[in-house]
């Protein structure tokens, strides 16, 4: 059964609710122009190619908004997945950058470790996550001033409390516009809007991550059960969202900025 059947069900106050993610939009567009004309804007959406990155995608283009679009591509990405990147790389009016983990980092770790080292131990599998995810995602923040999530408040309690602006860290400001999105919301503006999307969610794939590392969920579990699901749920949170402690000063110029670890895991 196609997941548009299965989920697409709007809150009673979805147009509320898309006036706001749109007018977030806008203001991270306006808020952070390029500094010169033409340049690459400083505001990018971290998209994983899941259903919520692929309506945020969408709302950008539709909009016309100056705002980029990165993918990191670990390198252990399901078929679909690169499918899909592709086809949104091919479709985009926004510019969509591809970042790679680094070639000769995941050779010495996988050589060392193993190709499935994530599941011996937590440890090994966020060390894989940092080779693959977190290197490439500092590089793809390097100069940005903000970036655009698809994280909802719904999709799991480590995330029920997800502001729509996210200001922890005053040297780069994080956008939620679907923190208060249902999953049946995002469905209902997939379906409305004829929106492509990973034929995983199809087979009960909701949250989709690298292969080894995500699994189908059964009716009734977790939206989240699918990642990681041989670890604690606490371990879980394991980097591009996690709250960070930023100590450097929000003055900084982006172009002298240090990387800093982002609020880490792109979904
Ligand atoms: S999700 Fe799994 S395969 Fe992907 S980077 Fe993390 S541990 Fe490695």
């Amino acid at each position: 059964m196609k997941a548009t059947e299965l989920h697409a069900r709007a809150s009673a106050d979805f147009d509320a609710k898309l006036a706001r993610t749109q007018a977030l939009l806008q203001q991270a567009a306006r808020d952070y122009a390029p500094v010169l004309p033409g340049g690459p804007a400083l505001a990018s959406l971290a998209c994983s190619l899941g259903a919520e990155d692929m309506v945020l995608a969408h709302l950008i283009n539709a909009q016309s908004l100056n705002i980029g679009i990165f993918v990191l591509e670990t390198g252990r990405l399901h078929a679909q997945t690169l499918e899909l990147m592709r086809q949104l790389q091919a479709t985009s009016r926004a510019p969509v950058e591809i970042f790679q983990p680094k070639n000769e980092a995941v050779v010495q770790f996988v050589q060392r470790e193993g190709q499935d080292a994530m599941y011996k131990s937590i440890a090994l599998r966020k060390a894989c996550c940092q080779i693959r995810k977190m290197e490439p995602l500092e590089r793809a923040l390097a100069d940005k001033r903000a970036w655009i999530t698809g994280l909802r408040r719904e999709q799991s309690d480590a995330r029920a409390e997800v502001p729509f602006i996210d200001d922890s860290n005053p040297h780069r400001l994080k956008f939620n516009p679907l923190a208060e999105w249902t999953w049946g919301d995002v469905w209902f503006y997939i379906q409305a809007n004829n929106v492509a999307y990973n034929p995983l969610h199809d087979a009960f794939f909701p949250s989709i991550g690298c292969e080894p590392c995500t699994r189908a969920i059964a009716l009734g579990e977790d939206f989240r059960a699918g990642r990681w699901w041989w670890e604690d749920e606490a371990a879980k949170e394991c980097g591009l969202h996690v709250k960070e402690e930023v100590e450097r000063s929000a003055l900084t110029p982006p172009s002298l900025a240090q990387p800093s670890t982002p609020n880490a895991q792109p979904s």
